[in-house]
């Protein structure tokens, strides 16, 4: 989110001064798939080398490795359909989270700003569990990001996205994401017949989850990035009068941009009840 200081000489929707959000996929807005509603699998911007998806920000060069948002500024590729000019100053932060759950929609929310319900990892399955009559919630939604490790040589783990960095891609296609407590906890509080929606950034073929029990309990997955081009107008006006949402309480920190470094080790090490983190440029 920022203010636009330049427009290039095709981009007639956006203004300098004016202030926007910039989705976290880049999509064109007039191709096949953009026109459908798929704007996280344009294919004006996809990477038909490895078959991936839009182009986002800041990741590997599997998905085009477009520079990061987290700067000072930031050029923006299909600037003439992806920046959403935003209303007047007051409500700031809220428009960080136009981000669409439309893929588990109605889901009674339990805000994941909220403490677990027991210390560590917390037994969210079986609280929810309790909380439902021993059956499940409808709709689980798991989002934040896949963060698959490799071992070193050392017995030490390095993040895929740093050996990623390196040009060993292929590993990022081949490993498994070691962070599946939380999608087990999805899968676990999910009810027969429910929908668990995947909305994270999740790399490594490996399948974490037992196909078998999910196909017997007939719980549907629905996963892939977010359309959030799809659904910003619509969520723009929804949340403009009310935090509907609740989403002005879901960051648990605020630092300058120049702490992102320290903020994602924190991040990633889940202390100090890290869950969301707001950079301040
Ligand atoms: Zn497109």
């Amino acid at each position: 989110m920022g203010t636009v200081e330049v427009v290039g000489p095709e981009v007639t929707t956006i203004h300098v001064g004016d202030r926007v959000v910039v989705p976290f996929t880049n999509s064109c807005g007039h191709c096949f798939m953009c026109r459908h509603g798929l704007q996280s699998q344009c294919e004006t911007t996809s990477v038909r080398q490895y078959g991936t998806g839009a182009a986002p920000f800041g990741y590997t060069k599997l998905y085009g490795r477009v520079p990061g948002g987290q700067a000072e500024y930031v050029r923006v590729p299909q600037a003439q359909y992806g920046p959403v000019v935003l209303p007047p100053p007051g409500r700031d932060e809220r428009w960080l989270y136009l981000h669409p759950a439309d893929r588990a929609s109605r889901t009674q929310i339990w805000n994941p700003a909220t403490p677990s319900p027991s210390s560590g990892s917390g037994r969210w399955d079986s609280a929810i569990r309790d909380l439902t009559g021993g059956r499940g919630a409808d709709r689980v939604r798991r989002g934040g990001d896949g963060g698959a490790r490799l071992p070193d040589g050392e017995g030490r783990h390095r993040s895929v996205h740093d050996t990623a960095t390196r040009g060993d891609s292929c590993a990022q296609q081949a490993v498994g994401v070691d962070r599946i407590a939380a999608l087990k906890t999805a899968f676990g509080s999910v009810r027969c017949g429910g929908t668990v929606s995947l909305s994270g950034v999740y790399g490594g073929s490996a399948v974490p989850v037992n196909l078998m029990r999910l196909f017997d309990r007939q719980v549907t997955i629905r996963m892939g990035q977010a359309n959030v081009r799809r659904w910003t107008d619509h969520l723009l006006r929804l949340v403009s009068r009310d935090d509907v949402f609740d989403v002005e309480r879901l960051a648990s920190h605020h630092l300058p941009l120049e702490d992102a470094p320290d903020a994602y080790r924190m991040f990633r090490a889940k202390t100090h009840d890290c869950i969301k983190v707001v950079l301040h440029p």
